[in-house]
């Protein structure tokens, strides 16, 4: 309830104070009082004096009362009603000309009443004139200047001009306040619907996203799932009997997963994660590959209000991905067998011992080509034998300066072949935990590209040490270098720079993504630092592991 409805409640008894008043009954009640004063004056035995006037005010009261009845309703108007004031106030002016005043200048309230309640300050200044002409002059002229006279005539206009301001200032108030209430209101509903408006919009933007978007509060517990998110779920419970998590698959698309792995659960516990693949459904048909990720979201003050969990469907990549690994695969496979051949009888040809000096010539190019592409083949199989996951690693502890060592040897005739001299740097043992034959893979892939590109009379270095929890190894040289537009993408399948395939020097781009995949699946980083024109150094940190396993 608000200020100004407070104020008309206190004031409904007055019928005139609230809505659109009735002049009759005004009028009415005001008669009922003039007429109860002048019954309580004859009880009291209180003279009428000379002029009768206490009965001439209630005759003037009554004649006005008569008017007012005869007033078509149209008339009932403010206008009307402060006519009716200040009518009134000339039969208190009337009335109070007798000897003797009693309650009827009391009476004054009530015209001072109406004329603040409708016409506010004006109002209050027409009581005031009201009275002073009315009231305060008549008696005057009757009483004369005497005490008696001015103490009845004066401080009547003040005392109703006070009632008629403070009904006035009071309703000026209570409105001001009403309509600031009103204006609040109005701005609070325009907020509301602001807020609302956003919010549907969000959610449609929610609902409409491609991606499947699931919010959970900073317990862990659901707010909300976009209609995507819905779907995905949908697959792997495609009835009720299925108990939860369902028809959910790891990466592989067969290993089920259990109700703790799934991403939901994940980012419950607080986990941070990308790129979680899993697929959705048993059914070949409609199953579907995503790729989830799960953040914690923090608030502008640093705390966690919860997680945001998105999945992206890539059912199609993963097709892709596995068609082309069974390309790969096959292709690879179906080469080796043909290759294996042309090496064994290439090298049984080649201990004939008659054969002539160009048909052994001949024979070596046929060799030394077989070589490369039974080196491609392998290492096309390798990859897609592992392609985009982790490579399954048999650790033991290894000292990686001998790895080093047997690289450096095994490269140097080739080194001798292309003028490139090789120096070490590798006082061990540098013991590591890790897969000895991929290790010197990733050794020997580093060490022959640093020898391929670098052209004759160039050096390269080769150096191993312990970085506390860390072994690092380095292979420099000073050759062809990479520019810094192509280092971004060296470790991406079958990525070759210009300056090595405008040189001419052979090679398929696939060497430093399987490093770079071993590297990582050691929980080790491979960097590089090159300079086009001056040299490259590769960096291969490892952490040195406690377990072999
Ligand atoms: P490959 O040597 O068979 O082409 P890699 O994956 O080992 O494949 O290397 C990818 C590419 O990176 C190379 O083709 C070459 O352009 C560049 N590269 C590798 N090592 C060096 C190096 N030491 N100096 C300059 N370029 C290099």
């Amino acid at each position: 309830m608000d200020q100004s409805e407070r104020l008309r409640r206190a004031l409904r008894p007055f019928a005139w104070v609230d809505g659109d008043p009735d002049p009759r009954g005004l009028q009415a009640g005001f008669v009922l009082l003039v007429v109860l004063d002048r019954l309580l004056r004859r009880a009291g035995g209180v003279p009428l004096g000379d002029g009768n006037w206490p009965l001439r005010g209630a005759a003037l009261a009554l004649l006005i009362l008569l008017v007012v009845m005869v007033l078509p309703r149209s008339w009932r108007r403010t206008p009307v009603i402060a006519a009716l004031a200040v009518a009134d106030l000339g039969v208190v002016g009337v009335s109070s000309l007798g000897p003797q005043d009693g309650g009827t200048s009391l009476l004054v309230v009530l015209p001072a009443l109406w004329l603040g309640n409708r016409l506010r300050m004006p109002g209050a200044l027409i009581t005031v004139a009201g009275s002073l002409l009315l009231i305060t002059l008549p008696s005057l002229a009757v009483h004369g200047l005497e005490g008696e006279g001015l103490s009845r005539a004066v401080p009547m206009p003040v005392a109703a001009g006070l009632v008629a301001l403070a009904l006035a200032a009071g309703l000026d108030l209570a409105e001001l306040a009403r309509r600031q209430a009103e204006e609040g209101e109005q701005r609070l509903q325009r907020t509301l619907e602001t807020l609302e408006a956003e919010r549907q919009t969000s959610q449609e933007v929610f609902d409409g996203a491609d991606v499947g978007l699931m919010l959970l509060d900073e317990r862990g517990r659901l707010v909300g799932m976009n209609r995507r998110y819905e779907e995905f779920i949908r697959l792997s419970l495609p009835g009720d009997d299925l108990p939860w998590p369902g028809d959910t698959f790891a990466a592989d698309g067969t290993t089920r997963l259990t109700a703790d792995q799934l991403p939901s659960a994940r980012a419950a516990r607080g986990e941070e994660f990308e790129d979680y693949r899993m697929w959705s459904g048993a059914d070949p048909a409609t199953r579907r590959a995503v790729s989830v990720s799960g953040r914690r979201s923090v608030s502008p003050a640093g705390n966690v209000v919860g997680a945001v969990v998105a999945a992206t469907d890539i059912t199609e990549l993963m097709r892709a991905l596995a068609v082309k690994e069974e390309f790969v695969a096959t292709v690879s496979h179906e080469l080796r067998t043909p290759l294996t051949s042309i090496v064994g009888y290439v090298a049984i040809l080649l201990e004939d011992d008659t054969l002539s000096a160009q048909a052994v010539a001949q024979l070596r190019v046929v060799e030394r080509n077989a070589a490369r592409l039974t080196a491609l083949v392998e290492a096309l199989l390798q990859e897609a034998h592992h392609a985009g996951g982790p490579v399954p690693l048999e650790r033991e502890e290894v000292d990686l300066a001998r790895i080093a060592i047997a690289s450096v040897d095994a490269a140097a005739p080739m080194a001798l072949a292309e003028g490139v001299e090789i120096e070490c740097d590798l006082r061990g043992p540098v013991l590591v935990v890790a897969d000895p034959q991929l290790l010197a893979q990733v050794v020997d892939n580093l060490v022959s590209n640093a020898i391929k590109y670098t052209p004759r009379g160039g050096r390269a270095r080769v150096s191993v040490r312990r970085d506390g929890e860390r072994v690092e190894l380095t292979v420099a040289d000073n050759g062809i270098g990479i520019s810094e537009a192509e280092r971004g993408q060296l470790f991406t399948r079958f990525f070759r720079t210009r300056a090595a395939t405008e040189s001419a020097i052979q090679g398929v781009g696939l060497g430093l993504s399987i490093a770079k995949a071993i590297v990582e699946s050691h929980g080790g980083r491979i960097e590089v630092d090159s300079e086009c024109g001056r040299g490259s150094v590769f960096r291969v940190s490892l952490p040195v592991g406690t377990e072999a396993g």
